[in-house]
């Protein structure tokens, strides 16, 4: 079998033990490539060859690292297929269209944080001694640990690293252990775009050991952490006792709210799609849709439709939506949500079984009681509850019943409606007109609630990857 080394200090490295662990395809469950399995020994390499390349990397002026972002940026626009497409596919059971729509992302997302290096902006401020000046300058942290989730390998990862890049910060990654080869090929696209060798550190592991460890080094500034809300509690308390700096995307619940002047069947063409796209494993896919009255029986039928009507091939066929969970456990997960709820009283509409491997047929519940996993419980998977409301008060109540707040979506063509209804949700998003699920590289993105701490995106990501400090200096009197 293959084996694929992790990356510390520029070179391309086993872990110290010599231990190391499987990849495996979720679509066949073929074995695809071994890699180092990390412990205390190479994070600790890591960090500290991460420490050094900090001031290798900082040094640099912003237009050479805008530079190397954007040279990073031009390679995927020329050769993202061929270096991620596959590994995109076999690893993270993503279907091409997906796999495409990350590699796309991840162009967009390089060049808009390549521009952030030149915008570490401070500022002054008046100072009622005329002898001084006061002014607030901009740094980087120093080594960020960047721990990454598996559901979006590639584009995920990508803002994760090249914002607190663009900021001047040097990095270790902990990929998600089932989507190693992901990161180790990102690894290498930045080492071949030109950054410094000991700027971008991978180490390859499983999160209670080498994440946990990775992200209790002393010597680390931040964490930012994408992943469950469960990791993201248990990495939060013990970033605080170190008061450590720390950005959290974590878990969603997210709400759809259909009005009663909706298209019904349009609506459950945009649900679907917020629901169904890579089989649920997204963070923002809109699992709870609270429906008016008026429209709600033909929204029912015109969702169970859609659902049934989804092509769930394989997975380099360009029809099929989308392809397997990512392992057995996850899949199990998402069986006993709908379990619980239909011997709750809920009733199964369409779906609610394995259609072949760890392919979950798209399932529509409706009457879940809202106490059940599927109504309180991120699933993580291709099921949705829907539930009817006899006014805006309630679908916003409705909206706002969950301890998350990741994104939410409001289908109406009156605006008005929509923006109240968006004022009134508990979300760190809410879109008008389309699904919850969306992205931009510019956008603030994060939740309230459960859903994490902090923001990223464009000058966001800025914020929360420096420092500010307050610099003020005693200068004589100057001439008014
Ligand atoms: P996970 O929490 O199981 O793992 C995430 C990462 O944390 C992995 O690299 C894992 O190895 C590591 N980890 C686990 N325990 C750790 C520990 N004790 N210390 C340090 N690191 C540890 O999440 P997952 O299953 O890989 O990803 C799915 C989750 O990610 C879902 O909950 C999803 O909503 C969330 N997610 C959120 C966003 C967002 O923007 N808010 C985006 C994508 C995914």
């Amino acid at each position: 079998m293959s084996f694929v080394a992790m990356l510390i200090g520029g070179n391309w490295v086993e872990a110290a033990s010599g231990s190391r662990f499987a990849v495996t395809a979720p679509e066949t469950g073929a074995l695809l490539a071994e890699v180092p399995r990390a412990g205390a020994t190479d994070v600790h390499r890591s960090v500290e060859a991460a420490r050094q390349g900090f001031m290798d990397w900082y040094r640099l002026t912003p237009a050479q690292r805008e530079a190397a972002l954007l040279r990073a940026a031009e390679i995927v626009a020329a050769e993202g297929e061929q270096r991620f497409l596959d590994t995109l596919i076999d690893e993270s059971g993503s279907a091409i269209r997906k796999a495409r729509m990350e590699i796309a992302y991840t162009v967009d997302l390089l060049r808009t944080a390549a521009g952030e290096s030149r915008r570490l902006y401070g500022e002054t401020f008046p100072n009622d001694d005329p002898q001084r000046i006061s002014m607030v300058v901009r740094e980087p942290l120093g080594v960020v640990a960047v721990v990454s989730p598996y559901n979006a390998p590639l584009s995920l990862l990508a803002k994760m690293c090249a914002f607190p890049l663009a900021a001047g910060n040097s990095i270790v990654i902990k990929p998600s252990e089932e989507t190693p080869l992901t990161a180790l090929a990102f690894g290498r696209l930045l080492l071949d775009a030109g950054m410094p060798p000991a700027t971008v550190n991978i180490v390859t592991g499983y999160g209670g050991e080498c994440g946990a460890e990775l992200v209790n080094h002393p010597d680390v500034r931040c964490i930012a952490l994408t992943g469950s809300t469960a990791t993201g509690i248990q990495v939060g308390q013990s970033a605080l006792t170190k008061m450590r700096r720390m950005q959290l995307e974590l878990g969603g619940k997210s709400a759809m709210l259909v009005l009663e002047d909706a298209d019904p069947v349009h609506a459950a063409k945009i649900a679907a799609q917020g629901i169904f796209t890579h089989a649920g494993q997204i963070c923002m896919a809109n699992s709870r849709i609270v429906v008016a009255n008026r429209v709600y029986d033909e929204f029912v039928q015109a969702l169970k439709a859609e659902a049934e009507s989804l092509h769930l091939g394989d997975l380099r066929d360009e029809r099929t939506t989308y392809g397997p969970l990512i392992n057995a456990r996850a899949a199990e997960k998402v069986l006993e949500h709908i379990r619980e709820a239909v011997s709750a009283g809920a009733r199964l509409l369409t779906g609610g079984e394995i259609l072949k491997g760890l392919v979950i047929k798209p399932t529509v519940l409706l009457e879940v009681p809202r106490d059940c996993a599927a109504w309180r419980e991120e699933s993580f998977g291709p099921v949705v509850s829907v539930v009817p409301a006899a006014d805006l008060d309630e679908a916003i109540a409705l909206a706002n019943d969950s301890d998350y707040g990741l994104s939410a979506s409001v289908l109406t063509n009156n605006l008005q409606w929509g923006l109240h209804a968006a004022r009134r949700i508990k979300s760190g998003a809410v879109h008008i007109g389309m699904h919850a699920f969306q992205s931009n590289a510019l956008a603030p993105i994060g939740g309230v609630g459960l859903s994490g701490v902090g923001r990223s995106g464009g000058h966001y990501s800025t914020e929360e990857f420096t420092e500010i400090k307050w610099i003020s200096a005693e200068v004589g009197s100057l001439p008014v």
